[in-house]
């Protein structure tokens, strides 16, 4: 089988908050470069990559010089394809527009991969599961006013998720005994049996983020992690933060590539590794960061984009949950739906996604 087409694209999509009606910014749009890698066999792999934000054109351009060095080229050979790229991209990586140009290949790859397989991508890495839990993401932002936070974290309940994730690091100048408030009334409003996160998006200096995590352990809150406590690579106080609270602390989705993740479980920063399939370079640097994670006897949680890392999460053994974050999901025609905190494995070869035709047109940027 040979690439023979590459087909690019980019989206402005809705900034809408569909889990719990509470968006931060509704006025906001979120940029998406979309992939299609066709075949001379006829089969398509589609890929997405983002974060570029005002670059997001550059990384559009970056995709379409890198996807088209990969025409001609075996889809199977994922491997050779990315150090193809690698080698004509010289010194443009190894992180930035390059890894998350790379990834959206990454992904389209194995999407024809599997497809080719007629397997299901989850299946075709290893299968490890049948269902993986999943939590609602985005849904209790750090922007919204406390009634409308504490309205959506109801919402939640009720529509029966088991795990959300809430933010600290509230605006303005940081008081602990707001924070703690917060937290407070965010746990009473899911209620005693929600597994609840939070993440502070590096807005805490360690010893903040010590002072006010004792603070929420002692007012009972019971978080199940405290995420991207500081600059995220602090290494050294991520593993002080961690030594110091009970609460476990989770990292990881800031970081480009595979090396940088081994001096974050060499310096035994995080009980939790968070991986972001984007910012790894797509799948199968993703695979390689988990493998590292559980010769360190650790779980690993995806970042972003759950119709994509519902495959991998459920694939690897140390696989613990699915952010369920849907900022892409105006983009495909069907996503996976949680089933009482659950997501089933899917069941399509590859991804077992298509791109709504209509949103690509309707959301389209020049
Ligand atoms: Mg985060």
């Amino acid at each position: 089988m040979k690439v023979t087409k590459v087909e690019t694209g980019i989206v402005a999509l809705p900034n809408d908050e569909p889990l719990a009606g509470f968006s931060e910014n509704p006025n906001a749009t979120n940029p998406i470069v979309w992939l299609r890698l066709g075949t001379d066999q006829g089969i398509e792999g589609f890929g997405v990559t983002y974060f570029g934000g005002a670059l997001t054109r550059t990384l559009r351009h970056a995709v379409d010089e890198l996807g088209a060095l990969a025409i001609g080229e075996d889809p199977m050979r994922v491997e050779a394809i990315a150090a193809k790229l690698r080698a004509a991209a010289v010194s443009a990586g190894p992180a930035g527009i390059f890894t998350m140009a790379l990834s959206a290949i990454d992904v389209a790859l194995w999407d024809i991969k599997g497809k080719a397989a007629g397997l299901p991508l989850w299946k075709l890495l290893g299968g490890g599961r049948d269902q993986i839990a999943t939590y609602a993401s985005g849904a209790l932002r750090r922007g919204l006013k406390l009634d409308e936070a504490l309205v959506a974290a109801r919402r939640l309940r009720e529509k029966g998720h088991r795990q959300t994730k809430m933010q600290l690091g509230l605006p303005g100048i940081t008081l602990p005994a707001r924070e703690v408030e917060q937290a407070r009334l965010i746990r009473e409003a899911v209620g005693p049996d929600m597994d609840l996160m939070c993440d502070i998006n590096q807005r805490w200096r360690p010893e903040q983020a010590i002072d006010i995590g004792k603070r929420v352990e002692e007012a009972g809150v019971g978080l199940y992690w405290l995420e991207d406590v500081t600059a995220h690579d602090d290494y050294a106080g991520l593993a002080r933060v961690s030594a110091a609270l009970a609460t476990p602390v989770a990292g990881g989705e800031y970081l480009y590539g595979i090396a940088p993740f081994r001096h974050m479980l060499e310096a035994r920063s995080v009980d939790i590794v968070m991986i972001d399939q984007v910012r790894s370079g797509g799948i199968t640097p993703w695979l390689k960061i988990a493998g590292m994670a559980e010769a360190f006897n650790l779980p690993v949680v995806s970042h972003g984009v759950p119709e994509i890392h519902v495959h991998l999460v459920g694939a690897v053994p140390n696989g613990l949950t699915v952010e369920y974050m849907p900022r892409l999901f105006h983009l495909w025609d069907e996503v996976p739906i949680p089933q009482s905190g659950l997501l089933a494995m899917p069941t399509c070869p590859g991804l077992g996604l298509n791109f709504s035709q209509d949103a690509i047109r309707r959301f389209a940027v020049a």
